[in-house]
């Protein structure tokens, strides 16, 4: 069995997320967002999220090959499913789970923004900062934290543990 340790709680989760929805609902009074979650981590982060959100939203997912069953990022990114509809002229805000090297989001980003967007802003629950390798940075930053494996909150490990309501460390030694 791994072992895991409670990095943040559920609560904290909670008021960071009603602190990013207030922040992007001030940034965006009297237009309408499309809210563009990475599948599947930022699933339940885009639920939470979209849910405290105060103006006119609408959804859509976009999945990108990444860690697979190891923790190892291969560098490559590879697009498994665009978006549904075009993005020209919308207000698009990306969701996703964590921010690490950077390559994910540079990717989706060069995706989207070849769709001529209005305005392209990100939303990144978790950031380590330490491991970035690519320029891009969040707008919207939940939590810097250090570089350790988490799960939980939408994160997995090989498909697990993405239910677990708060956000924990997966013993290193075991994955
Ligand atoms: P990046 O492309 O920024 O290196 O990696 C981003 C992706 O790597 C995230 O969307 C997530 O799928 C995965 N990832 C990076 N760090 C972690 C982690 O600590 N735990 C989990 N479960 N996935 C991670």
């Amino acid at each position: 069995m791994e072992e895991l340790q409670v990095l943040i709680t559920r609560a904290q989760i909670a008021a960071k997320v009603a602190e990013i929805a207030e922040r992007i609902t001030a940034d965006f009074a009297g237009e309408s967002v499309v809210l563009i979650g990475v599948l599947k981590g930022a699933t339940i982060f885009l639920a939470d999220l979209a849910r405290q959100i105060k103006l006119d939203a609408t959804f859509d997912f976009i999945a990108v090959s990444s860690y697979g069953n190891t923790r190892q990022h291969s560098g490559e990114v590879r697009l498994v499913k665009d978006v549904d509809q075009s993005m020209a002229g919308k207000n698009i805000i990306l969701v996703e789970d964590i921010l690490d090297t950077g390559l994910t989001l540079t990717y989706i980003r060069n995706l989207l923004l070849a769709h001529q967007p209005k305005c392209f802003k990100i939303a990144a629950l978790l950031d380590k900062v330490s491991r970035r390798t690519e320029a891009i940075d969040a707008d919207y930053v939940g939590f810097v934290i250090p570089d350790e494996f988490v799960v939980g909150y939408g994160l997995d490990f090989a498909e697990r543990y993405r239910n677990l309501p708060d956000i924990c460390v997966l013993d290193s030694k075991r994955a």
